[in-house]
């Protein structure tokens, strides 16, 4: 059998959960109009909603949380993340912002016009709403082979660099204000980016003077299986290859609720002075004084504390093992998944498992819901609840090419025994798959309908 590195921690804190009753499941599922984000936390037994922000600080966090200095301007909190961020990501300047999506809004407020296009692998959806926001339109290139959940590629996150080319001869440089890359690439499964891809890519948005930033948010990861997938790399220090990344970009943007295992917090990185300049004006209008960005000082140290965290070798082989183990059981048990596992999650294949269930009934949504009825487990869905639209000129119904529910490990805060929970939950699930059916929406916002939707069951 396979082995999974053991947790290279030991537990100080705990938070105690607990399983409500069958009934009281079925009860606030129903309150919940069968939406899982309408239910409270403590009504969940284990919670795979997200890894962002959910992950368990160290204990020397919480020291420096302790140390941090609260001063408004030039805190030593502010200074100790320079240096850090410095170190790993060696860009010439950054701006703390209080999240990801707020670096890529100040990003997109500075470089974005009407009419521009942006490309990537893939765009994650924040910062395809921020481009969009100003007008700009983001374009994704990802290799095709990220379609199938099937196939077993090492860099299923790589862009297409024949696609890229191709695009940018077309649109025109002058017409790409910046260009960039999600390493890992989130929307397709947390599916790494080599550092061939990265050079490729960062040839090209240099040979056209295109700007190249990188979605860093789960860059640790990414270096990681650079290392145990790259030839020539296995030798090489997680923070080596990050080095290397970095090299290869001109900024960064950085949630720090991902990668630096903090419960909030994220920054905008980049070498170019004037944009720098440009970027502490937005930060001061929407965020704060550029020493502290939309954050506490306290926060800041536990940033400059996670993000050496994050990168930790041993950290990152259990955090990957663990994504593994969760992905080899749940394939043992024969239940669909996206593969190979990704860094930060397992994406179950929810049309494979209910092929009974037609699209327009919501198969992922089904599956969502019974996850946490038999098991008091949320995922979230990423089928056609979150991305089925109806086209502008046609008005017909547009499916997304896969019906997933993505099952998100938060860092270092469940053991095996979770995970062994959950494949046991998913085992009976499987068994009774033909009983289950689809649902139909009785409410549905104009947009991101899937936070808010309610639904009944057929
Ligand atoms: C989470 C995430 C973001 C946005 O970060 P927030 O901190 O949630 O605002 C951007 N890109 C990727 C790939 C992410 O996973």
């Amino acid at each position: 059998m396979r082995s999974y590195p053991p947790e290279p921690f030991r537990i100080k804190t705990v938070e105690a959960i607990r399983q409500i009753s069958f009934d009281e499941r079925k009860a606030a599922l129903k309150n919940a109009r069968y939406n899982v984000f309408g239910l409270r936390s403590e009504d969940i037994y284990i919670d795979l909603l997200t890894d962002s922000g959910t992950g368990a600080m160290s204990d020397r966090q919480w020291a420096a949380i302790m140390q941090a200095d609260e001063a408004y301007a030039g805190a030593r909190s502010y200074f100790r993340l320079a240096e850090t961020i410095g170190k790993i990501f060696s860009f010439k300047h950054f701006i703390p912002t209080h999240q990801g999506r707020a670096a890529e809004h100040i990003l997109s407020t500075l470089l974005v016009k009407p009419g521009l296009s942006i490309p990537s692998n893939t765009h994650f959806d924040t910062t395809e709403a921020n481009i969009q926001a100003r007008g700009g339109r983001p374009i994704n290139f990802v290799i095709d082979e990220a379609a199938d959940p099937t196939i077993y590629h090492p860099f299923k996150g790589n862009m297409d660099i024949g696609k890229l080319k191709a695009f940018i001869r077309e649109t025109g440089p002058e017409n790409i204000p910046f260009g960039m890359i999600t390493i890992t690439n989130n929307a397709t499964g947390g599916q790494p980016v080599s550092l061939e891809n990265l050079r490729q890519v960062s040839e090209i948005y240099r040979r056209h003077k295109i700007p190249f930033f990188i979605d860093a948010c789960r860059y640790a990861e990414n270096a990681y299986f650079i290392q145990q997938r790259e030839p020539g790399y296995s030798e090489k220090s997680t923070l080596d290859i990050a080095n290397e990344m970095f090299a290869l970009a001109d900024g960064a943007t950085m949630s720090g609720k991902k990668d630096a295992i903090v419960n909030i917090g994220g920054f905008l990185a980049m070498n170019d002075e004037t944009l720098y300049q440009r970027a502490c004006s937005e930060l001061i209008l929407w965020e704060g004084f550029p020493t502290y960005g939309g954050l506490a000082g306290r926060d800041l140290d536990a940033m400059a504390v996670g993000l050496w965290e994050g990168l930790d070798e041993s950290y990152l082989a259990y955090r990957v093992g663990q994504v593994a183990y969760l992905g080899d059981g749940l394939l043992a048990v024969g239940i669909p998944i996206v593969e190979p596992p990704g860094g930060h999650a397992i994406y179950i294949d929810a049309k494979r498992l209910l092929p009974h269930i037609p699209r327009d009934e919501f198969p992922g949504q089904a599956l969502a819901v019974e996850l946490y009825l038999e098991g008091g487990i949320r995922g979230v869905e990423l089928g056609s609840v979150a991305f089925a639209h109806s086209d502008p000129d046609t008005g017909e119904m547009q499916y997304p090419l896969m019906e997933l529910v993505r099952l998100a490990i938060p860092r270092r805060m469940y053991t095996q025994a979770h995970m062994d929970f959950v494949i046991a939950t998913l085992t009976r699930i499987g068994e009774r798959r033909d009983s289950i059916r689809g649902y139909r929406i009785t409410y549905e916002a104009e947009l991101l309908r899937h936070f808010t939707a309610c639904f009944e069951p057929l």
